[in-house]
């Protein structure tokens, strides 16, 4: 069996290089634009995408040397669209947000993670798995430097007429230790509470955290500064404490944290849907417990 890992992050190509040498035995890896660890895969490619072009235009350098049996995609949205056009290619579709991957099967979510499937693909399976999926599965191989891939443009090649840097937040989520996630309970009469925010802040800082947000605070509240959430169509996170504040416990949110090694929760309804999910939890309003729980650390 061969499996053939696409990725944009060097850290995401390790993880998903390790899952997949849980279901192939040749594991060939190929990374856009960032580089490939030595020791992951048997074979690795590189692919630099050149000035004024996109990323989701990948996909012809990557066709030239793709032969597996399985493809593992990170599921970032230019990945997401490099595998798309790959599969198409074929005739094949995607199985999107995969939780696992076992005898030639995969069980994914639908309907925005309120149900998940077991399918199996029909000749070369192409899936887009998060690396925390894969949790502490160790990558191996052989590969040293990656053979760097001549970049191949489609027929109709996006053309890149500008683009601005993402700034991103201090602290990469994947890899804290605890995550405050904040959610609609951080929304007030006058709008989102930032001062509440910078408490959570304080409480990541003091246990080696980061903060992060459910998709509501990071798409439509005014003033908010978070550019990624957690959950099904955001970040799938496994810290070892993970504090949902002001978060009512929506499946669409929880899949994104159910594999945290503890879940607290705090709420100020009892009858909110996270206190059937969480491994502690407080009855109070985040403006009265977070104050405390900063003080307190
Ligand atoms: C296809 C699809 C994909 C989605 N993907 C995601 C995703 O990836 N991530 C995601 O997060 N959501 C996602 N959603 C949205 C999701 O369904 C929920 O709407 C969202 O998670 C709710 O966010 P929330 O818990 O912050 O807000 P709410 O559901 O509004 O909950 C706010 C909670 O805060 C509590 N609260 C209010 N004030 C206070 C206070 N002062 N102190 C303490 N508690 C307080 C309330 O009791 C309530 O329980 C998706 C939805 C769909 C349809």
């Amino acid at each position: 069996m061969k499996a053939f890992v696409i990725a944009e992050h060097s850290d995401a190509a390790a993880q998903l290089a390790a899952g997949a040498r849980t279901v192939a035995d040749e594991v060939a890896v190929a990374v856009i634009n960032a580089e490939v660890p030595a020791g992951i895969a048997d074979a690795a490619y590189h692919v630099a995408v050149p000035e004024g072009a996109i990323a989701d235009d990948a996909y012809g350098a990557i066709a030239t040397v793709l032969d597996a049996d399985v493809v593992i995609a990170e599921p970032t949205r230019h990945v997401k669209s490099v595998v798309g056009r790959l599969a198409a290619a074929k005739g094949a579709a995607v199985i999107t947000d995969c939780l696992s991957i076992a005898d030639g099967a995969a069980v994914s979510m639908y309907f925005g993670g309120v149900g998940q499937i077991t399918r199996k693909a029909k000749g070369t399976a192409f899936y887009t798995v998060a690396p925390s999926v894969f949790g502490d599965a160790a990558a191996s191989g052989s590969n040293g430097a990656a053979e760097e891939l001549a970049w191949v443009a489609p027929a109709n090649a996006a053309k890149l007429v500008a683009s601005e840097p993402v700034v991103k937040s201090g602290v990469d989520l994947t890899k804290a230790d605890v995550v405050v996630a904040c959610g609609r309970g951080f929304v007030g009469k006058t709008g989102l509470n930032t001062e509440l925010i910078g408490v959570a802040e304080q409480i990541a800082a003091k246990t080696n955290g980061g903060v992060g947000c459910s998709r509501p605070l990071a798409e439509g509240v005014e003033g908010s500064d978070f550019d990624s959430y957690i959950g099904v169509s955001g970040l799938q996170l496994t810290p070892k404490v993970y504090i949902c504040a002001g978060i009512s416990g929506q499946m669409q949110h929880m899949v994104g944290c159910n594999r945290s090694g503890v879940i607290i929760a705090i709420n100020k309804d009892k009858n909110a849907p996270i206190f059937k999910q969480c491994d502690l939890g407080v009855v109070g309003s985040v403006e009265d417990v977070l104050p405390a729980l900063a003080a307190a650390l």
